[in-house]
């Protein structure tokens, strides 16, 4: 230990953002005058605008929470049979494939991105296989290109786990316009949030009653119900939240990415650490900062370590979905994605960290790892 790191308040992995209190008052107020609490109220739909431009998106719809946008996303898709997709995500993912009636087939990932590996989908693909959901895990983009040349090939459909990917673009187009739909999702940890909130992202439009409907019971019209759906509206006060947030967001990314060179200031003069790479092609989020140790041994020991400083990492994601007592499944027919649940850690970032902190953390680290960690 060294005891001049030690940071006297915890230092958790991420905190919410919070927009400044008159702000978010002011905006409510209307609220009380109209009494239009929810069901797609003047905030909502301001909302969802300004995020259509945000993400550079030509149609999106916005949910209570992210998990019940993806479920409805595989609903209004009309899937069958088996969605190839990857064990290295939140449980949600994996979750909302199997409540909508679907098996989830686990493929194995990428050592470089963590994304599920393009070149390993083509032997998971069966009769019965009817689409692939993808992760952008940690904000980084997954391999859209290849993806898509598969689902061409093989007539399935692709759906997109943005949950962490919020105003990310590649090769200049939005992150969300990749796929039959994307999901974000606008959970206070997000880099971007309205409390709970969620959000489909898709390119024709024929999706929009349809996901409209799904989130509203199933209602197309005063006396018609022709969707078996659930209830999944975002009310006025997620979008207030929202739209108060939305004011900060660039200069949210733009701390986030002062703390992640802090970060990267120490860790690349390291061997012992591996932290994820931008890419010159990419705007990043800064949502996450993953990094990959040499074993597990030295991650569960690391993961100790520093809550004696009084830094709460997490170890994310740990276990693998294909892990989970709920799956039957079994995590050695994805060796990689194994080995980077193992030995990841998620460090804190949040946009108020700042960069001092986040190098005091690499410090710590890189004094453990020179001082007495064994492999
Ligand atoms: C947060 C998250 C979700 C679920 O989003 P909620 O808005 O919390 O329901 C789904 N997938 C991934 C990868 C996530 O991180």
């Amino acid at each position: 230990m060294n005891p001049q790191l030690i940071f006297e308040q915890a230092v958790p992995v991420t905190k919410p953002k919070l927009p400044k209190y008159a702000n978010y008052t002011e905006t409510i107020k209307g609220i009380w005058n109209r009494r239009w609490l929810t069901n797609d109220g003047p905030l909502h739909q301001e909302f969802k605008t300004k995020l259509e431009r945000t993400l550079k998106v030509p149609f999106a719809e916005l949910f209570t929470n992210g998990h019940l946008a993806l479920e409805i996303a595989i609903k209004s898709l009309g899937l069958k049979g088996e969605v190839i997709t990857t064990p290295f995500t939140f449980a949600s993912t994996i979750h909302a494939i199997s409540n909508c009636g679907l098996t989830p087939v686990f493929c194995d990932i990428d050592r470089e991105t963590l994304n599920i590996d393009p070149d390993e989908i083509e032997k998971h693909i069966t009769s019965e296989t009817s689409a692939i959901a993808a992760v952008h895990v940690f904000g980084t983009p997954c391999n859209v290109y290849k993806i898509e040349k598969i689902a061409q090939k093989h007539g399935l459909k692709v759906i997109y786990d943005a949950a962490h990917a919020f105003g990310v673009e590649l090769d200049g187009k939005g992150i969300g316009n990749f796929g039959d739909i994307s999901m974000f999702s606008l959970h206070a940890t997000k880099v971007f949030h309205s409390i709970e909130g969620g959000l489909l992202t898709f390119s024709d439009d024929s999706f929009s009653p349809k996901l409209k409907a799904l989130k509203n019971f199933g209602i197309t019209s005063p006396e018609s119900v022709d969707y078996i759906g659930t209830n999944a509206k975002m009310n006025e006060f997620q979008a207030a939240m929202g739209l108060c947030n939305l004011e900060e967001l660039q200069a949210d990314i733009a701390a986030r990415e002062a703390a992640y060179q802090a970060y990267v200031s120490v860790f690349q003069e390291m061997d012992s650490v591996r932290f994820l790479q931008g890419y010159s092609n990419i705007k990043a989020n800064y949502s996450y900062f993953p990094v990959l140790f040499e074993s597990k041994n030295v991650r569960d020991q690391m993961f100790e370590i520093l809550k004696k400083y009084n830094v709460l990492a997490r170890k994310y994601f740990y276990p693998l979905c294909n892990d989970f007592s709920c799956y039957n499944a079994d995590s050695s027919n994805t060796p990689v994605a194994k080995e980077v649940s193992d030995s990841v850690l998620c460090l804190p970032m949040f946009s108020d960290l700042g960069d001092v902190k986040a190098r005091q953390i690499a410090e710590i680290i890189n004094y453990e790892l020179g001082d007495k960690i064994g492999g």
